[in-house]
C-alpha cells in the first residue's frame, strides 16, 4: 500500500492524504487550509503527480476536510466521490459559503486566485457526489459490496461521533484492511453521541492527533464544565456585559445551543437574547431537520425552535450593539479576520464588563488562539487591518472539543493493536506526543508521522 500526506507541513491544516490499495488510487478528504490563502490554502495536489484518482472519499464536512474537494473534482473528473449523505448536505452549505468568503477576499487582500470555485461548480460537484450510510460496505464503483466482492477494494463508514455527518473509513483490500479516524470523539457530547468505531482487526491505522499535546486535567466532567459555563454566563451578565464565545458553525454552534436549552430546563439560567451567525442558522436548521434520522442525543431537540437564536450576518454585524446580559456564539471558531466573531471582537475586548469565553480548539496563530494567550493590559490586533487593541476584558477557557482525548485515542489503538499507524491531524508537538506514547504503549506497532509530500510504502 502507498501512502502520501499531502497536506503541506505537520499540522491541522488542509487535510488531505492520498492512498494506494491494490489497484485502487484514492484520496481521503479535500481540506482548506484555516489561515492560509492562495495555494498555501490548498492541499499539496502535485504531489499526485499524473496519477488517475478512482475515488474521493470525505470523511466530514469541516472546512479543513472538505474545503477544496471542488478544485480536486476539477483535476480528477473520473474519480467518483463519496461521503455520508448529512455531510453532503451541510458540505454543499459549507462551500457555497466559501465561495461568497473568497470572493470578497479576492477585494480585500488581491487574492487573485480567488475564488477557487464558483457557486456553479459547487453546485455541480454537489450533483456528482455519491451519498452512503453508516456501516455499509461499498465498492470504489459506488455499488453495495456483495460476498462474492472479495477481491475488490471496499469502503464502509462508521460513525466519528464529532459532529453531524462525520465518519471514520474503513477501506478493505484483499489483503488487507485500513482504517482513517477522521476527526473523531470518544465521548458523548451534548448532541452527539460518542464514537461507534470498528472493533475488528485493523492492519493500518491512520489516526488524528489533534489533542495530542494536551492531558486531560484530573477530575474533569463534561457535566462539571457544563456547570462552569453556565455559572460563568451569570457571573458575566452581573459584571454587567455581554459574552462573545467564537465557535465553528458546524458542530460548536449546536452543542453551545443544546447546551443553554438544558441549563434552561434545569433552571441554571434564565431566558436571555442568544445571537448566531448567519451560515451557523443554516447548519442547525440541517441538524433540526435529521435530528430524528440520526444517531444523537436529545433527538426531540429542535433548537431554531426551542432556544430561538437571532441570527446576524455579514450586514447586520456592522451595527450590532454589545449589549449586556447576551449571549454572542459567532463563527468563525478560530476569530479569522473579517468573521462575525472576529468583527464583534474587536468591539468588546477593550471593556472590562465583557467576556470572551473559549470552548473549543483554536489554532495557536490564530486571533482566537492569540487572544487567548494575551493576558489583561497587553495589545493584540486581531485584524492586520485595523489598529491594535488593549485587551481588557474577561477572558476564560472551557473545555468541550469535539476531539477525542489523547488518553482515549491510546485506548482504542490499544485495542485494536493495529500493524501500524499512521499519525496525522495534528500540530508538531502533538504528534510527537502521540508517537512516543504510542511507541512505549504498542511495542510491537511501526508508529509513524508522515513527512509532507513523500510517498511511503506501508
Ligand atoms: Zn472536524
Ligand atoms: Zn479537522
Amino acid at each position: 500500500m502507498k501512502f502520501i500526506n499531502l497536506t503541506r507541513q505537520t499540522e491541522i491544516g488542509a487535510n488531505s492524504y492520498y492512498l494506494e490499495v491494490d489497484d485502487q488510487k484514492l484520496v481521503l478528504d479535500s481540506g482548506m487550509h484555516p489561515k492560509n490563502e492562495g495555494d498555501d490554502a490548498l492541499p499539496n495536489f502535485k504531489a499526485l503527480a499524473d496519477r488517475k484518482l478512482d475515488a474521493i472519499l470525505l470523511s466530514h464536512a469541516h472546512q479543513d476536510h472538505i474545503g477544496t474537494l471542488p478544485v480536486l473534482m476539477r483535476r480528477q473528473p473520473d474519480a467518483r466521490v463519496f461521503m455520508t449523505d448529512a455531510a453532503g448536505e451541510i458540505g454543499s452549505i459549507l462551500l457555497h459559503n466559501s465561495v461568497n468568503v473568497m470572493t470578497r477576499q479576492r477585494e480585500e487582500i488581491g487574492a487573485t486566485l480567488y475564488p477557487l470555485f464558483t457557486h456553479r461548480e459547487a453546485e455541480r460537484a454537489f450533483d456528482q457526489w455519491h451519498f452512503c450510510p453508516m456501516r455499509q460496505r461499498i465498492t470504489t464503483s459506488g455499488e453495495r459490496a456483495r460476498p462474492q466482492d472479495q477481491d475488490v477494494v471496499t469502503f464502509e463508514f462508521f460513525d466519528a461521533g464529532h459532529v453531524l455527518g462525520s465518519a471514520g473509513i474503513m477501506l478493505r483490500s484483499r489483503t488487507q484492511t485500513i482504517f482513517y479516524t477522521g476527526d473523531v470523539q470518544f465521548d458523548d457530547q451534548t448532541i452527539m453521541q460518542a464514537a461507534d468505531f470498528p472493533e475488528e482487526k485493523i492492519d493500518i491505522m491512520i489516526m488524528e492527533c489533534t489533542r495530542g499535546d494536551h492531558a486531560t486535567p484530573p477530575g474533569w466532567t463534561r457535566a462539571g464544565e457544563e456547570r462552569r459555563l453556565a455559572e460563568a454566563i451569570i457571573e458575566a451578565f452581573r459584571r454587567g456585559g455581554c459574552v462573545l464565545i467564537p465557535v465553528f458553525a458546524l458542530g460548536k454552534t449546536q452543542e453551545f445551543l443544546a447546551m443553554i436549552h438544558q441549563f434552561r430546563r434545569e433552571n441554571l439560567l434564565g431566558d436571555f437574547p442568544i445571537y448566531i451567525g448567519g451560515l451557523s442558522s443554516k447548519m442547525t436548521d440541517t441538524y433540526d431537520r435529521r435530528a430524528s434520522m440520526t444517531r444523537r442525543r436529545l433527538p426531540r431537540l429542535q433548537l431554531m425552535q426551542e432556544v430561538a437564536p437571532f441570527i446576524l450576518n455579514g450586514q447586520t454585524i456592522g451595527d450590532a450593539p454589545a449589549r449586556a446580559g447576551r449571549v454572542y456564539a459567532l463563527s468563525s471558531g478560530m476569530m479569522t479576520p473579517k468573521t462575525l466573531s472576529n468583527i464583534f471582537a474587536r468591539r468588546v475586548i477593550e471593556d472590562p464588563r465583557h467576556s470572551v469565553f473559549f470552548v473549543g480548539y483554536a489554532d495557536p496563530a490564530s486571533p482566537a488562539g492569540l487572544l487567548r494567550e494575551t493576558s489583561a493590559g497587553q495589545e493584540i490586533k486581531l485584524d492586520p487591518d485595523q489598529p491594535a487593541q488593549r485587551v481588557q476584558c474577561h477572558m476564560q477557557a472551557f473545555q468541550f472539543s469535539a476531539h477525542a482525548t489523547r488518553e482515549s485515542l491510546i485506548a482504542y489503538a490499544k485495542k485494536i493493536s493495529p500493524r501500524k499507524i499512521v499519525l496525522v491531524h495534528g500540530d508538531p508537538q502533538a504528534v510527537e506526543w502521540m508517537r512516543a506514547t504510542l511507541a512505549t504503549e504498542l511495542p510491537g506497532a511501526e508508529i509513524i508521522a508522515p513527512p509532507p509530500g513523500v510517498e511511503l510504502e506501508l
